[in-house]
């Protein structure tokens, strides 16, 4: 009880009031609250998903995108999953919301590439408790016989230090889903812990420049240098790089020079409903249509 509400007020930026008891309990009441919300959540559907295009730095095509979860909550609106996600792994509820993401995902890529757009990977986030979980692997497999998709067309994106807890099982997992042919991402990189060692024995593709180190990339000169390093660490380990939160076309001539492979960010697109992510892919298939017949409208 005491590590939620610690937590929760971490999470608030309250550390100051954390020892009065009262504080203590209306943060506890409030993620009891958040928890049942939550669970009922699931079962009303009040879970969606937004999509953000990751772009390709040199060609500025869209390669794929993310997709991020949203709960519209019937009275407090929506709330951030920055502020839900931490409950719902103290909670165990975490299992529920990821198993939905990943299903909603793929069959939501699936439509897509029925539809006849140019297939896009589609990158989901998986909690720390899940991918350590032993039949993780076996429940990707599930959802992708269940949804139809092939393996290529997924992604799975993990923080450092989630697979700096039971390593070497979560490294099993992680091959296991690579001989399916699921790509796997490492997220927030430089944020966590992990030696560079371990990330050498990681059979991963992609590893994503957390956004603090580029939001402010042009203006102080030792993330500069940090953005550089990992882009060349990339380079060494055969790792294309994609770099998180580009809000400024300065930030994106700086990802070019350095020859960073993908980017995310608003200056590209917000995380989309599926509708407006749909009108992206529309023009995109318009333009390589066009690319094939040129002349016909
Ligand atoms: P993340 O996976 O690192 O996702 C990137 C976050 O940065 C997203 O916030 C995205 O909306 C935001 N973002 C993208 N471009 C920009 C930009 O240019 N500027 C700024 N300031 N922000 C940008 P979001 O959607 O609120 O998600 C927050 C975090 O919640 C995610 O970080 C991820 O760790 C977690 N999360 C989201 N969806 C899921 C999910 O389905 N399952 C799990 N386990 N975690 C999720
Ligand atoms: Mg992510
Ligand atoms: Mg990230
Ligand atoms: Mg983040």
């Amino acid at each position: 009880r005491a590590d939620i509400a610690m937590h929760y007020c971490k999470l608030k930026g309250r550390h100051n009031i954390l020892f009065y008891t009262e504080q203590m309990d209306l943060f506890y009441n409030q993620i009891i609250s958040l928890e049942g919300d939550l669970r009922k959540a699931l079962s009303r559907n009040e879970l969606s998903l937004h999509y953000q295009p990751k772009v390709n730095v040199a060609t500025g095509f869209i390669s794929g995108m993310e997709a991020l979860v949203r709960w519209e909550h019937p009275e407090r609106g929506t709330i951030s999953p920055a502020e839900f996600i931490p409950v719902a792994e103290e909670t165990g509820l975490i299992s529920q919301v990821d198993d939905w993401v990943m299903h909603e995902a793929c069959r939501q890529n699936q439509q897509w590439i029925d539809q006849g757009y140019a297939p896009e990977r589609v990158a989901v986030n998986v909690s720390a408790n899940e991918i350590q979980r032993n039949d993780f692997a076996e429940k990707v497999h599930q959802v992708l016989l269940a949804t139809q998709m092939e393996p290529q067309y997924l992604e799975i994106e993990v923080t450092e230090n989630s697979v700096m807890q039971n390593t070497e099982e979560c490294i099993r997992t992680m091959q296991d889903l690579k001989a399916m042919g699921v790509s796997l991402a490492i997220d927030d990189f430089g944020t966590g812990y992990s030696s560079l060692s371990y990330l050498r024995q990681f059979p991963i593709h992609f590893l994503k420049i957390d956004q603090d180190f580029i939001k402010d990339v042009l203006k102080d000169p030792s993330d500069a240098e940090i953005v550089k390093a990992m882009i060349q660490l990339g380079e060494a380990f055969k790792l294309e790089v994609i770099a998180e939160g580009v809000e400024r076309e300065d930030v994106l001539d700086f990802l070019k020079e350095n020859d960073c492979a993908y980017y995310q960010g608003y200056h590209f697109s917000k995380p989309l409903a599926p509708d407006d992510m749909e009108k992206l892919l529309t023009r995109k298939q318009t333009y390589l249509n066009q690319m094939k017949n040129p002349g016909e409208q």
